[in-house]
């Protein structure tokens, strides 16, 4: 068996932001061994170039210097030497982020794909990698969490870890800091939440409803092999938010005012925003991190690798995380039904999604869905909501046709079964097939309407047939994220048709809808607001202002454009009826008020 791959990293320099990586190849190739750092990585599909970060890099061998070319944007290649071969590299870290690496005086975090070498053509080999505390003074209270398996660390601390291989090394982040840590256990399995960034939260109900959250989900695909240990790496910001799975971890960002605060009883808002964040990342351990697209069997991390699945990885996840809030009792039904509705309410104000079906939506992630702009939204549809709304409603068709015989659980099941547990990757139509082997149901039509075609879900009949009702109104303001009834009178609201946003002090019109009458009219995305029929036009008054009129009323606004002043006559339409809400059917029979436990309780 090959000899281990040693890497080391120490926060060199916490001030400058700077760590130092070195691996030393104990069998270099003979030709002279080639280097790469990955360009993506993986879980977030864009090319992020992460060389860019090294800014020394150099080998040696025996004391010796030996000659490095840099061979490409993230490769170098070493010459020839005889014996083992040192590559030691300075890597900037100051990107606060969960698929960054930072480092000040304060804390470190990094994703491994952001720091780690490969060491070409040995990519198979273990490694050990010994994390050291700063060379400095600072960092004297700092200890480390990651899902990494330890060599000679003790728990918590700095020491020597081991990963089967490369990719196994890049797929544990690090944290290193003052952390906060609690400590569960999810049907025998350890668990751990490791925080940095605040104290004063209630850690004990975080830990407790973790732990139901993950218990529900365990039972319904079951433990994978060499599932042994978890660990939720969470960083609090003031303002934060956001997520990566890993396959024995999860790095995750949120807002401060996410956390439960101590004596507080119910789930508020933000907090059931972040226990769905945790529910995403900890559905991912199956859906993307075992159970993948063929693609993606390797990763190839030199470049894009297209798939028309990401929508089943991501979409059907991000289906799977809101459901088990309910599933495992953490949220009653009506405050999942009001999270459903507002993923409606996103969809039905994206008017790309009839230009864009989810299938390109997950191929051209790479560059439509990260590199948007500000027509995105006219143009593409989010292979996330749109996704889970396809899963919902695959869900139904299967559960209505197959008359409550079967539902996605059952082809999420075999799915796992067939490339969760066997490590194939899915084939781009491997969803479709299952699908329709496991139910028996012709699904064709299915997939050719919604998945390969932009038409809109029938998600009122749909829903119907587990008795919930699908209501549509028009937003009350620009802050109306649906999911609740209208607590006053809308009348005839009317429709400017574009968004208005206040950044370093000044009122630019965000995005402009399709066909809306600020596009009619000529208003852009960039424009800044001056005012309306005379009056000035902010983004803090902009509601106010339109509350003035009714729809068919023209308005006046004037805009600058490049320093141009420029007059636009808008003509007020109709607020379109793009806000859901749902609701329990009260006149629902017996038969479908079943189905409707069956799917928000699996019973
Ligand atoms: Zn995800």
């Amino acid at each position: 068996m090959a000899t281990a791959h040693q890497y080391s990293i120490v926060p060199k320099d916490p001030a400058a932001h700077l760590f130092e990586v070195t691996v030393l190849v104990a069998s270099p190739d003979e030709q002279g061994q080639a280097f790469e750092i990955p360009a993506w990585i993986p879980g977030s599909y864009m090319i992020r170039d992460l060389a860019r970060h090294v800014v020394a890099i150099r080998a040696e061998s025996d004391g010796l210097n030996i000659e490095l070319d840099k061979t490409g944007k993230s490769t170098w290649q070493a010459a020839a030497c005889s014996g083992p071969l040192t590559l030691i590299a300075e890597i900037y870290a100051f990107d606060l982020n969960v698929r960054g690496a930072y480092l000040d005086m304060s804390h470190g975090f990094f994703d491994g794909a952001c720091v780690f070498p490969a060491v070409t053509g040995q990519e198979h080999v273990t490694c050990h990698v010994n994390i050291l505390p700063p060379a400095t003074t600072v960092g004297a209270d700092w200890r480390v969490a990651t899902s990494m398996r330890p060599l000679d660390a003790d728990r918590y601390d700095f020491g020597r870890f081991e990963a089967d291989d490369y990719a196994e090394l890049i797929d544990h982040p690090v944290e290193m800091g003052d952390i906060h840590i609690g400590e569960f256990d999810v049907s025998g399995i350890p668990h751990a939440i490791a925080v940095f960034g605040e104290m004063h939260f209630d850690m004990a109900r975080v830990c407790h409803d973790l732990t139901k959250l993950c218990e529900s989900q365990i039972g319904f695909l079951g433990r994978p092999k060499n599932f042994d240990r978890y660990l939720f790496l969470l960083t609090v910001r003031e303002n934060g938010y956001g997520g990566l799975e890993h396959r024995w971890s999860s790095s995750l960002m949120c807002s401060r005012q996410d956390l439960p605060r101590r004596d507080v009883g119910a789930i508020n808002e933000e907090y059931r925003k972040f226990l769905g964040l945790c529910s995403h990342e900890y559905f991912h351990l199956w859906n993307v991190k075992r159970m993948k697209p063929e693609r993606f069997t390797p990763y190839q991390l030199h470049q894009e690798t297209h798939t028309g699945l990401l929508w089943v990885f991501e979409g059907i996840t991000a289906y799977y995380d809101d459901l088990f809030l309910v599933r495992s009792g953490l949220v009653p039904d009506e405050s999942y039904l009001e999270l459903l509705g507002q993923t409606i309410t996103r969809v039905l104000r994206t008017r790309g999604r009839f230009r864009q079906t989810i299938e390109e939506s997950s191929f051209d992630a790479w560059t439509k869905f990260y590199k948007q702009d500000a027509n995105s939204s006219n143009t593409i549809i989010s292979y996330y909501t749109k996704g889970s709304l396809i899963a919902l409603a695959l869900d139904m068709t299967i559960r209505y046709e197959s008359q409550g015989n079967y539902s996605l659980d059952d082809v999420m099941k075999e799915c796992w079964e067939q490339y969760g547990e066997t490590g194939k990757g899915m084939p781009e139509r491997g969803l479709e097939s299952i699908a329709r082997s496991v139910t028996g149901l012709e699904l064709a039509d299915f997939f050719d309407r919604f998945v390969r075609g932009t038409a809109d879900l029938p998600l009122t009949g749909l829903l119907k047939t587990v008795g919930v009702n699908l209501h549509l109104r028009a937003a009350k303001d620009s802050r109306d994220a649906g999911g609740k009834p209208a607590d006053s009178d809308l009348g005839s609201r009317p429709w400017f048709g574009a968004g208005l946003m206040n950044g370093n002090g000044v009122d630019r019109f965000s995005l402009v809808h399709a066909k809306s009458p600020a596009e009619k009219a000529g208003i852009s995305p960039g424009d800044e607001a001056v005012a309306i029929d005379g009056l000035r036009l902010t983004a803090a008054n902009f509601d106010t202002r339109l509350r003035d009129h009714r729809a068919g009323d023209s308005v006046t606004v004037t805009v600058f454009r490049d320093h141009n002043l420029m007059r636009h006559r808008v003509r007020l339409g109709k607020a379109p009826q793009d806000t859901c809400y749902l609701s329990l059917d009260s006149a629902a029979d017996g038969a479908r008020e079943k189905e409707r436990s069956k799917w928000l309780h699996s019973e």
